[in-house]
């Protein structure tokens, strides 16, 4: 934790130079942003407001929840293997697959109004994941030396579940 300062600040409520780009997406999905909103450039602060206005809808630890799902699924997605669980759980929290696209290109454009700070967001898989079925490894091959013939087997951690990163 850092030093507390003792001198009385007025700060805003939500920083938003600290929420990660998934968490602004699902800040602004539950927000008043119209689904047809577009980026107005930097100075965009109707944007920043209701950045502001979804965390305080839903609080800072919620936003931060879904968000890890959101990144859990957007992972899953991008591999093809969203499971029908994995659906289920993501379409119940965001209804509107059309709004959510909005709210995270518009999220992704909020990066260039107010740049986030990088910091590690759990990426979560609700629903269980496909790959490992939540034993969190994975029995793989990997090449020591091709030339030779020489692979070696074992556990690894499960490279859709575990691998850190891209959660920015
Ligand atoms: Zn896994």
């Amino acid at each position: 934790m850092p030093a507390t300062l003792t001198a009385p600040q007025v700060a805003p409520v939500v920083l938003i130079g600290e929420l990660s780009s998934w968490e602004r997406a699902v800040a602004l999905y539950v927000s008043d942003m119209p689904t047809g909103y577009r980026y107005q450039g930097r100075e965009d602060v109707n944007l920043l407001a209701w950045i502001e206005q979804g965390v305080i809808r839903l609080g800072r630890d919620e936003v931060r929840r879904r968000a890890s799902f959101l990144a859990g699924y957007r992972r899953v997605w991008g591999r093809d293997l969203v499971t029908p669980e994995i659906s289920r759980r993501h379409a119940a929290r965001f209804p509107s697959a059309r709004r959510l696209n909005a709210a995270e290109d518009s999220a992704a454009a909020s990066v260039l109004s107010l740049a986030p700070v990088v910091r590690d967001l759990p990426v979560v898989i609700d629903g269980g994941c496909p790959l490992c079925d939540g034993t969190r490894q994975q029995w793989a091959t990997w090449v020591i030396d091709a030339e030779s013939e020489w692979y070696e087997t074992g556990f690894r951690p499960c490279t859709l579940c575990q691998s850190k990163g891209g959660a920015a």
